[in-house]
């Protein structure tokens, strides 16, 4: 063998690449090779022992054939324990006798025997040979003390001392190859360790921002999404359109939940849960739990069975928010895998903890499933539960709180029968209050009463940086009625608030440049707007949010994606109870027939106004169109006003483009909300422009919209004359029935048509008896009552006319002002109604 072939061999066979084991055989065989090849020749040259020349060969090629087999056959398990049986436990005792027994070099070996198998056996097998080795090794030594004549012991000190440092320096040697290798392998495995942990640790944490920042990315489009599809919910006629819709809002809030749960393990993995100990209520908490239990339960046609004890706390203290999770959690489960039967909910306390039971008649577990029950994405029978969605994130979340808060989970199952899931919580008393008799109706649900409110005269300003929240959040409000105006930014906000007083404002969180929470700070420090309550907007669903904005100041939260119920209840809440009217039916509907309806639509066409598109968004009450469309009269002379000026300046600043734009956007709105649709249309147009600061279109259009403003005007005059009618008959009906006012506003306003009829006529007959002290006094009383700026503008002439004794003119100017009764007059005859 050439020089280059030793080199290959010995690449192949000791290369570090090899696992520890392989090399330490191969080099160990090939090591047992020589030195039983230099044993076997000493041995016979010593004194000419040919049987251990023999043995020693036989050593040596039984080492060369195991390095060959295993090398080929990689079957080294099988070459190790072959090693092990053959040369320690057979040959070794041979040699043992054969070699000076125990006043020779054996010894080493016996120990070196030892020790090589411990490092290439492994388990039962490895103490198993080590075992049987010891006992082999002291029987040949016992052997040989009390029967000597079974050893062939050596004649001299020199060949007991040559015999001992063969012995020595070879085992010695092996071991300390085997070591050196071990320790150096074990080294650089180590260094390898710590490398790929923190590589793991660094690949973990950017997959958690990923994760964080992904979810957060994606609530955002879901939130337009859901929100949409909830005015679609809410405004479709079509019956296909809204199955459709239920589909979309299932599937988003099941996308929502998913997305929640992965923000949720992505803030336990980051040690980021904050938990949260405050005082609670246990009731309350077992209340909430219990409907939203009970109506999943009712949605699948389960009991829903509720089991409190009596003698528990009423007040704890505790995470009551991470509580009710992993609650609501196991019912969900519980729900989700029981075809029919009951769902249990039971609350006692055991020793010093609080502890809630969710037991269900479902599908159960699977023993061997049970262990892994609370890995993360495990899903138990996956096979049968095709159809059921889940993530397999639930339970991971439940037990990951419970130990968060000190506490733990349990599961017990019968496959086919049922399961019953355990949370424990260490919860502290927080008084001597005890929770009482639990009462079945109150985890039955309620049947939701929609609590519907009008309040158009309500000031709400959104900040949003979003255009589509802004969008799905204005079109959940539209109808409330109440009056929205719209800022981008925590600048634009403060700017607003500054010239304006507002009734509520909603304050998204995460914005560019300057957050919620520091816009919020800013405000109640530079602006007056401390009395304003302000709602924090925001897709972070984290727990202890709610805290966090509560601590920070703020009103209240709301969480995105925006639900209606939701935004309904802080309206609710937050606005001054004066400016909110409840739709509760009473006097809501006038006794209007849908002949008289259709000829006031089609009547309404002539100043292309859609009276459908307005009392569909306020979900066809005519009651609040009528509110609406006189706040649009009343709301004329100012905002043209305001906007002339704007208009009027002659080289006009971005900024003030942007201040028009502001202004046409406010009324484009109102045009929408009472269906003027040409002017909806021409001011959509104008907002675009002006945005696009596009000042030779906005110059030359304004005029046009100022057109149409007046001629939705004559419109909105038009219909309040002629549902005078139907508002007095509303009201007498009303007092018939001997019903409570709903409409106090609006009664007094009928109040004050009556007073302004009265005085008219009044002042008419002062007119003609030529009686001008009286006119004037009467005309004083029905100036203020006069909202429509033309008539005001008459009756201003009037009384200039009284003042110079032109009784003539005086009169032909008042009668001229009913010219809208005129017209109501004429199409009262056509329609032969009078
Ligand atoms: P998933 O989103 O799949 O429901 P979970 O982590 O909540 O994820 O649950 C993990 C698995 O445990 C489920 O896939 C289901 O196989 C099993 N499981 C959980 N609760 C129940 C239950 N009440 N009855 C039967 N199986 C359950």
């Amino acid at each position: 063998m050439d020089r280059k072939s030793v080199l290959e061999v010995g690449k192949v066979l000791y290369h570090s690449g090899l696992p520890f084991r392989v090399r330490l055989f191969n080099i160990l065989a090939s090591l047992g090779f020589i030195i039983s090849l230099c044993n076997g020749v000493l041995s016979y040259w010593n004194n000419g022992d040919r049987k251990l020349l023999l043995i020693n060969t036989g050593i040596a090629l039984l080492s060369l054939s195991l390095l060959f087999y295993a090398y080929h056959s990689k079957k080294y398990q099988r070459c190790y324990f072959i090693t092990i049986v053959v040369i320690f436990m057979f040959l070794f005792p041979i040699m043992f006798f054969k070699s000076g027994g125990y006043k020779g070099g054996m010894p080493s070996f016996y120990i070196f025997g030892i020790l090589f198998t411990i490092f290439m056996l492994e388990g039962w097998l490895m103490f198993f040979c080590v075992w049987l080795e010891l006992i082999i090794y002291i029987f040949t030594i016992g052997i040989a003390y009390y029967y000597p004549d079974t050893v062939i012991w050596f004649q001299s000190e020199k060949e007991i001392v040559v015999d001992v440092l063969t012995g020595v320096v070879v085992s010695s040697a092996s071991l300390g190859v085997a070591m050196y290798l071990h320790f150096r392998i074990y080294k650089k495995q180590q260094v390898f360790l710590t490398q790929a942990r923190e590589e793991a640790m660094e690949a973990n944490r950017a997959k958690s921002t990923f994760l964080a920042n992904m979810s957060h990315e994606i609530r955002t489009p879901i939130n337009v999404m859901l929100g949409m599809n909830e005015m679609i919910l809410r405004e479709s006629e079509s019956r296909e359109v809204v199955q459709y819709a239920k589909s979309v809002e299932k599937a988003g809030n099941y996308l929502l939940s998913l997305i929640n749960n992965i923000l949720d393990i992505t803030r336990i993995e980051s040690k980021k849960l904050d938990i949260i100990e405050e005082k609670f209520s246990l009731r309350q908490l077992v209340q909430e739990v219990c409907l939203i239990g009970a109506k999943q339960a009712e949605a699948k046609n389960l009991e829903f069975v509720v089991d409190v004890e009596e003698t528990l706390p009423k007040y704890l203290e505790g995470d009551a928010l991470h509580i009710k999770q992993v609650i609501l959690n196991l019912i969900n489960n519980a729900v989700k895998y029981t075809k029919k039967g009951k769902v249990f909910l039971k609350v006692c306390q055991e020793e010093k903890q609080i502890s809630f039971s969710v037991k269900d008649t479902g599908i159960g577990i699977k023993k061997e499933d049970m262990e892994a029950l609370f890995d993360m994405f495990m899903r138990a029978d996956i096979k049968r539960h095709r159809n059921i969605e889940g993530s397999g994130l639930g339970l991971t979340i439940a037990k990951e709180l419970c130990e968060q808060m000190g506490g733990h989970i349990q599961a017990e199952s019968i496959y086919g029968k049922g399961s019953n899931f355990t949370v424990y919580f260490p919860l502290k008393d927080a008084g001597t209050e005890k929770i009482g008799q639990w009462k079945v109706v109150e985890g039955e649900p309620v049947q939701e009463k929609r609590k519907e409110f009008f309040a158009s005269e309500a000031q709400i300003l959104l900040v949003d940086d979003s255009e589509q929240n802004i969008q799905v959040i204005t079109s959940l409000l539209r109808r409330t009625g109440v009056q929205l105006d719209t800022a981008a930014s925590g600048f634009e906000c403060i700017e607003k608030v500054r010239n304006k007083k507002y009734h509520l404002i909603f304050l998204d969180y995460m914005m560019p440049e300057m957050d919620g929470i520091e816009t919020f700070h800013r405000l109640k420090k530079e602006v007056n707007g401390q009395s304003v309550p302000v709602i924090a907007l925001t897709a972070d669903v984290s727990t202890g949010i709610h805290q966090h904005f509560l601590s920070e100041g703020f009103s209240d939260y709301l969480s995105k994606p925006v639900m209606w119920e939701k935004l309904e209840e802080l309206l609710l809440q937050w606005l001054p109870a004066a400016l909110v009217s409840m739709k509760n039916g009473a006097g809501e509907d006038w006794n209007i027939t849908e002949k008289q309806l259709l000829d006031l639509k089609q009547k309404l066409k002539k100043w292309d106004i859609e009276l459908s598109e307005g009392l569909y968004l306020l979900g066809g009450s005519i009651v609040q169109y009528r509110k609406l469309s006189e706040l649009f009269v009343e709301y004329y002379e100012p905002n043209r006003k305001k906007l002339e000026e704007s208009f009027e300046t002659t080289r006009k600043t971005q900024q003030e483009i942007k201040i028009l734009t502001g202004q046409i956007h406010t009324l484009k709105s109102n045009a929408r909300a009472i269906g003027a649709m040409s002017l909806y249309e021409l001011a959509a147009s104008l907002e675009i422009r002006g945005k696009m600061q596009d000042e030779s279109y906005i110059e030359k259009a304004i005029p046009l919209l100022f057109f149409e403003w007046e001629r939705a005007l004559d419109g909105m005059f038009f219909f309040l004359e002629n549902t005078k009618k139907f508002v007095l008959e509303s009201e007498k009906k009303e007092k018939e029935n001997g019903k409570q006012k709903v409409y106090g506003e609006l009664t007094e306003e009928v109040n004050q048509e009556k007073l302004y009829e009265e005085t008219y006529d009044r002042i008419l007959e002062a007119i003609g008896k030529y009686q001008g002290k009286y006119a004037e006094e009467q005309l004083e009383k029905l100036l203020p009552l006069e909202k429509n700026p033309k008539k005001k503008e008459i009756l201003g002439q009037v009384q200039k006319s009284v003042q110079n004794l032109e009784f003539e003119q005086a009169e032909s100017l008042m009668k001229g002002t009913y010219w809208t009764n005129k017209v109501t007059t004429e199409w009262e005859d056509r329609n032969g109604q009078k």
